[in-house]
């Protein structure tokens, strides 16, 4: 629905209101979809359209969009203390519980955390304390941080450096000291006659190279997403963290693991390094954290860097961070409730529940012509669209297969997201048999359609 008339929604959202991520002609064209409530699953627009939201928001709304106990934990906080900062040795108490809560659930033995309004936030807020912990340490020169392309970790100067894509080009990104490693994505970047071994021992070979090159005093971190998500829901190619996890020891330098996505079970256990089978040295957390109902992100800090960074504050009298927000009394309220819905009210149970028959639609609807790749882990899959599946050539970009895909499913009632060639589903953790079969139904229906156009 396209509704131009002056005074509707869509044109005064156009008039006064940035999006971001979009692209304007496809507003301009198709009109904006402006939403007012949510149930369950479903969202719905100003003109009453209900959407089953493929996508859980942006990964994060996995109670959905309703949930009773989430809003009473938001109504109950506001009414006893509905702000506060996290400065000068103050805290809410409810901060000081989710903390606990916090290192209790995480894969750690021990450890710290702190809070930041977002997952970008959360990957500035780890690298400024890699720089100051490693200067205090007294290696300053220990500044360069690795991240792979086609990774995801935020929008803010620093994170976007991070982020290993090229659209940051058009604000003159990456920063200098931010080094991008291939893509671990076998099916796409796999030489001719290499087995899937041979692979991933060649992007450690990468790595080791690329800290040779750079001399392993000089960098400050690795961090990696354990599935690549907003790069297109990109799982590691065999034994990947198996493989670099003892170089980057080797080298003393400190693995993060960006769980901004994974963490809280979207890859079917609570942690993506618990699924992929590796101990970093600290996790960033944002997204499900609050399932969305408050904007909130979280380092958690495991046992050596919560150690050495302590040591590195007490040396200069204190760390000079922290957001205003850091630590809203209501977001951790949230937060402590979102974690114990997920956990022990059946969310991640349904997850996991739910997970084979995800698999089973990814898997139908990967058999059409058109769709090269199925991948994913969990409640997290992508299918790319190409051209010509066994030279797995892509559609011309021309053509922007992949958004109108995602377009003929918003008509259809169906929200997911174009990403590259691909469509990225991510259900919420509530989601149930009907709304899967729902989902693929309205799914395959749009990819018929816009297969049957331009192939
Ligand atoms: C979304 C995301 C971020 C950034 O979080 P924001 O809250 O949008 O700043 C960072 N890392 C990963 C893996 C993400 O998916």
């Amino acid at each position: 629905m396209n509704d131009q008339s002056p005074n509707s929604w869509e044109s005064r959202a156009d008039a006064h209101s940035f999006y971001g991520f979009t692209d304007l002609p496809t507003i301009e064209d198709r009109g904006a979809v402006i939403l007012t409530h949510g149930k369950g699953p479903y969202v719905y627009d100003v003109h009453g359209r209900e959407y089953l939201d493929g996508n859980s928001g942006l990964w994060n709304m996995v109670a959905g969009f309703d949930h009773p106990g989430l809003a009473e934990a938001a109504k109950a906080q506001y009414d006893r203390f509905p702000g506060y900062h996290a400065f000068f040795g103050r805290m809410a108490d409810q901060t000081v519980a989710l903390s606990e809560k916090l290192v209790e659930v995480s894969p750690f033995s021990d450890g710290k955390v702190f809070y930041t309004n977002s997952g970008s936030e959360a990957n500035d807020t780890m690298v400024k304390m890699l720089w100051f912990l490693h200067a205090a340490e007294g290696q300053p020169q220990r500044r360069k941080i690795i991240t792979r392309k086609n990774a995801y970790h935020g929008v803010t100067a620093v994170s976007a450096s991070m982020t290993g894509k090229p659209y940051n080009s058009v604000f003159g990104l990456p920063l200098p000291e931010f080094l991008h490693l291939t893509c671990p994505h076998y099916w796409r970047e796999g030489m001719d006659g290499e087995n899937e071994a041979d692979f991933t021992a060649r992007m450690a070979q990468e790595l080791e190279d690329m800290i040779a090159r750079e001399g392993a005093d000089t960098i400050a971190g690795f961090f990696a997403e354990p599935v690549m998500g907003a790069g297109g829901v990109i799982p590691p190619s065999e034994g990947y963290f198996q493989a670099i996890q003892p170089i980057l020891q080797k080298h003393g330098i400190p693995l993060i693991s960006d769980e901004v996505i994974c963490g809280f079970g979207r890859t079917g256990e609570v942690w993506g390094c618990e699924t992929y089978d590796f101990m970093p040295d600290a996790i960033i957390s944002s997204k499900c954290l609050t399932a969305g109902y408050f904007p909130m992100g979280a380092v958690i800090l495991g046992p050596d860097l919560t150690d050495r960074l302590q040591k590195a504050s007490e040396a200069i009298e204190e760390f000079p961070h922290g957001f205003t927000a850091s630590g809203h009394p209501v977001g951790s309220a949230i937060a402590l409730k979102a974690i114990d819905v997920i956990l022990n009210e059946g969310l991640l149970d349904n997850a996991r529940a739910m997970t084979p028959l995800f698999e089973e639609g990814m898997a139908r609807i990967g058999e059409m012509a058109n769709i090269g790749e199925v991948r994913g882990k969990g409640l997290m899959g992508a299918l790319e669209a190409v051209q010509d599946k066994a030279t797995k050539m892509p559609f011309d970009g021309s053509l922007s297969v992949s958004e109108r895909i995602a377009n003929t499913c918003t008509d259809h009632g169906l929200i997911c997201r174009p990403l590259g060639q691909s469509i990225v589903l991510c259900p919420p953790f509530i989601i149930t048999p009907g709304q899967l079969d729902e989902m693929f139904g309205k799914l395959e229906k749009a990819l018929t359609q816009v297969f049957a156009e331009v192939a």
